[in-house]
C-alpha cells in the first residue's frame, strides 16, 4: 500500500506556524543583541588592556633609557676624573700622597668604585686605595687575567678602556676602567678603577625606580651579575639594553612587577560575565514565559474555534439578555429560526421584533417574570414570529447567565422551534382517538352477538309475560289486579333491554374524554354485565372481590370500561387451553390512601418474557385474528388518568401459569 500523503496544513495551523516563527525571531533578536554587546565589551576590554600594555612598555623603555643614560653619565664622570688624575701624575703634579688623597675622595663620592690602583709601566703597584692587592690576583695562576688583558688593550690603544667583567673570590661581579698614563707619548703606567656592579646598581638606581622595576645586569648568557629589586616576584614586561660602557656583552635588564590594576580589571571582567549570565538567564525566563503565553494563546484560539464551530452547529437557538432585558447575544441558530440577522437583534429592548403583536401582553408578562427570576424551571411555550411574519411555537428554557467572576449578569435562553413537534403531536392525538374509536368498534363487533343474546332474554321474558297477560285477559274471570305485577315485570324487562342498548350506544359513540367523579364499582358491574354471556359460553367462572364502598375517582367512565373489558377479554382468551375446572377470572379492587388498584387475574397461558417486553406496543399480537392495539390503548388511557398499567405472573394460579394485569388510578385529580 503506498504511504499516505501528509494532510495539507489548515489555515489555523499555517497561521500558528507563522506566529511561532515570528516569535522565535523576536526572541532571537535580543539574544543576538546581547551577544554583540558582549563582544563589543570584551573587545573594548582587550583594547584597553592592549593600550595599557603598550603604555607600560613605552614607560618602561623611557625609564630604561633614562637609567642607561644615567649610568653612562656616571661612567663618563669617573672616566674623566681618572683621566685628569692620570694627566696630573704624568705632569708630575701628583705624587703618591696626592693620589691617595684624590683616590679616597673619589671612592667616597662613588661608592660603586671599590678600589683605585696606580700601576707603573712594569705593572707594579705604585699606590692603591683602599688595598694594594690586584682585584683578580687569585685568578692569575689560571692564565692571563681580565686585568692583564685590559692593561694590554689600554696600552695598545693608548686611551681609557673598560676591561672584561669577572667574579672575585666573594663571587661579586667586578669590572675595571683602565686609563693609561702618558708622558710625551710614552706610556708611564696605568690607573685602574674597579667597579662593583652590585654596588653600582645600589647607588645609581633610585628608590622610585625599584618601586616599579627590578633591575639586573646580565652577561651574554643571561647570567645575572647584579640585581636591585624591592620584591622578588615579577611577571610584568621586561626590556633589555646593552650596558655601554662597560660593554663586553653586559646588558641592563629592567623587568616590571606584576601590575596591581589587573585585579580590578579581572573583577570587571568577572562582573561583566556574571551580568551577561544574568541577562541570558532572564532572557531564558522571558523566552519560557513567552512560550507558555503562546501555548496559552494557541489553546485559547483552538478553544475559541471549537466554541464557534459548536455554536454554529447548534440547532438550538441561544439568546442572552442582560439584567435590563436587552439582547446581548444571539447564535446563528436563533437568527435562522427568527429570520432576523444578529445585528438586528443584538441591542434590542422589548418589545422584540420576533414577538407576536397579538400576544404582546402575555409575552411581555413572561419577559418580566424571567427578569424577576420567576421563569418556569421546566421551560415554557411561546408563540414567536419570523421576519416573514410566519408564526412558530417555541419552547424556551431560561437560565441565569453567570460571568467568570461568578456575577449574575443576565439571562440565557435556549429556544427550540417546536412547531413541527406540535403538529406531529396533534396528528398523533387524532390518530390515537381514531384508533380508540376503531378499537371500540372492534370490541363492540365482538360483543354484538353476546349482546343480541343478552337482549334475547328480556325480549323473551317480555314476550312470555305478554302471552301470559293475553291468556289472563281471554278468561272472563280474570282479575285485573293479577295483571299489574306482570305488566310491571314487562316494564322492568323493557327497561333492562333499553339499558343494554343505551350502554352499547354510549360505548360506541365517539366523544372527547370527560373526567367526572366515577364509581369504580359501577364500572366493574357494567363490565361484568357485558362479558357475562361470553364467559358462560367459554365456561369461565367470573368472580369479583371489592370493598363495600369505594371513593369516587375523577375519570372518564367509558374509557375505564374499555380498559377493563379489554383486560377481561384478554384473560378469557388466554384461558382457552386451560382445563375447564381451572378457568377462573378474578377481579380484585384494593383502595389505598392515594390510589385505587384494580387487578384482573387469569389462569391462562401466562406471558413469555419476549412477549412481555413488546405486548404494550401497538399492533403487537400473538393471536390469528387479533389487532394488537388493545393493551397499547389501555396503557394510554390509564396514563391519561395519571395511573399505571402493568402485568405480572399470577402466583395463586392453580394451573401453574396465569397473569395478573393491574392498573392503578390516583384518588385525587392533579
Ligand atoms: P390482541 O388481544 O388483539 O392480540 P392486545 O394488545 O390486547 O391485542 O394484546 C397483545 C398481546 O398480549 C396478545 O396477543 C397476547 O399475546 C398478549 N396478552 C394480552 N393479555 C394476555 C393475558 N392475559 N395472558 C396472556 N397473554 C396476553
Amino acid at each position: 500500500m503506498p504511504p499516505l500523503a501528509p494532510l495539507p496544513p489548515t489555515l489555523e495551523q499555517t497561521l500558528g506556524g507563522l506566529q511561532t516563527r515570528r516569535m522565535r525571531w523576536l526572541l532571537a533578536v535580543p539574544k543576538l543583541g546581547i551577544v554583540l554587546l558582549l563582544l563589543a565589551l570584551f573587545s573594548l576590554l582587550w583594547l584597553l588592556h592592549h593600550n595599557e600594555i603598550e603604555e607600560e612598555r613605552n614607560a618602561l623603555i623611557k625609564d630604561v633609557l633614562w637609567l642607561e643614560q644615567n649610568l653612562r653619565f656616571h661612567f663618563d664622570g669617573a672616566e674623566e676624573q681618572l683621566q685628569q688624575l692620570a694627566s696630573d701624575i704624568a705632569g708630575g703634579h701628583a705624587g703618591k700622597p696626592q693620589f691617595r688623597l684624590r683616590a679616597a675622595h673619589l671612592l667616597k663620592n662613588m661608592p660603586e668604585v671599590g678600589q683605585l690602583l696606580w700601576l707603573d709601566d712594569r705593572q707594579s703597584i705604585v699606590a692603591a686605595e683602599p688595598t694594594a692587592r690586584l682585584p683578580d690576583e687569585e685568578l692569575a695562576p689560571l692564565g692571563p687575567t681580565a686585568t692583564s688583558r685590559g692593561i694590554d688593550t689600554a696600552r695598545r690603544f693608548g686611551k681609557p678602556v673598560y676591561g672584561e667583567f669577572f667574579l672575585n673570590s666573594a663571587q661579586q661581579a667586578l669590572n675595571e676602567l683602565l686609563v693609561p698614563i702618558h708622558k710625551q707619548g710614552q706610556p708611564q703606567g696605568m690607573l685602574i678603577a674597579v667597579f662593583n656592579l652590585e654596588q653600582l646598581l645600589s647607588s645609581q638606581v633610585p628608590w622610585w625606580f625599584t618601586e616599579k622595576y627590578k633591575v639586573d645586569i646580565i652577561d651574554g648568557d643571561d647570567k645575572v651579575l647584579a640585581v636591585k629589586t624591592r620584591i622578588e616576584q615579577t611577571g610584568g614586561q621586561s626590556y633589555e639594553i646593552p650596558l655601554e660602557p662597560p660593554g663586553h656583552g653586559l646588558k641592563l635588564r629592567v623587568t616590571g612587577y606584576r601590575s596591581q590594576e589587573n585585579t580590578l580589571q579581572r573583577l570587571l571582567v568577572v562582573a561583566i560575565i556574571i551580568l551577561a549570565i544574568g541577562v541570558f538567564w532572564s532572557l531564558w525566563l522571558v523566552r519560557e514565559l513567552m512560550q507558555k503565553r503562546s501555548q496559552a494563546e494557541e489553546a485559547l484560539r483552538a478553544e475559541h474555534a471549537f466554541r464557534t464551530s459548536m455554536e454554529d452547529s447548534l440547532t438550538v437557538g441561544m439568546r442572552a439578555r442582560d439584567l435590563e432585558g436587552k439582547v446581548i447575544y444571539v447564535n446563528p441558530a436563533f437568527c435562522k429560526m427568527t429570520g432576523f440577522a444578529s445585528e438586528e437583534l443584538v441591542g434590542q429592548q422589548p418589545p422584540m421584533p420576533y414577538w407576536v403583536p397579538e400576544q404582546i401582553d402575555e409575552t411581555f408578562a413572561m419577559h418580566q417574570a424571567v427578569l424577576a427570576g420567576r421563569a418556569p424551571p421546566d421551560g415554557f411555550e411561546m408563540m414567536f414570529r419570523r421576519k416573514n411574519e410566519e408564526r412558530f411555537h417555541a419552547l424556551v428554557y431560561e437560565a441565569r447567565l453567570i460571568d467568570g467572576h461568578g456575577q449574575h449578569i443576565g439571562w440565557m435562553a435556549s429556544v427550540l422551534d417546536i412547531t413541527e413537534r406540535k403538529h406531529a403531536e396533534d396528528l398523533a392525538r387524532q390518530q390515537q382517538e381514531q384508533l380508540q374509536f376503531t378499537a371500540r368498534l372492534v370490541t363492540m363487533g365482538e360483543m354484538a352477538s353476546t349482546l343480541a343474546h343478552e337482549l334475547n332474554q328480556p325480549l323473551a321474558a317480555i314476550a312470555s309475560y305478554n302471552s301470559g297477560c293475553l291468556n289472563l285477559l281471554t278468561h272472563a274471570s280474570a282479575d285485573p289486579r293479577e295483571l299489574k305485577p306482570v305488566l310491571e315485570k314487562i316494564g322492568l324487562q323493557a327497561q333492562r333491554a333499553g339499558k343494554i342498548i343505551r350502554r352499547v350506544h354510549d360505548f360506541v359513540r365517539k366523544s372527547e374524554p370527560r373526567r367526572a367523579p366515577c364509581d369504580l364499582r359501577e364500572v366493574v358491574e357494567d363490565c361484568l354485565g357485558f362479558v357475562e354471556a361470553e364467559a358462560r359460553k367459554r365456561r369461565i367462572r367470573l368472580s369479583c372481590r371489592q370493598p363495600e364502598t369505594l371513593p369516587l375517582i375523577p375519570a372518564d367512565r367509558l374509557m375505564l370500561e374499555q380498559v377493563l373489558l379489554n383486560l377481561l377479554r384478554n384473560g378469557m382468551e388466554a384461558m382457552s387451553d386451560t382445563p375447564e375446572a381451572l378457568r377462573r377470572l378474578e377481579i380484585t379492587v384494593d383502595c389505598g390512601k392515594s390510589e385505587i388498584c384494580l387487578g384482573v387475574a387469569d389462569q391462562g397461558s401466562g406471558i413469555a418474557p419476549e412477549i412481555r417486553e413488546r405486548m404494550f406496543t401497538a399492533f403487537f399480537t400473538t393471536k390469528a385474528e387479533g389487532m394488537g392495539i388493545g393493551l397499547s390503548i389501555c396503557r394510554s388511557i390509564i396514563e391519561f388518568h395519571r395511573g399505571r398499567l402493568w402485568a405480572e405472573d399470577n402466583p395463586r394460579s392453580e394451573s401453574g401459569t396465569g397473569t395478573i394485569f393491574t392498573f392503578s388510578l390516583p384518588l385525587a385529580a392533579d
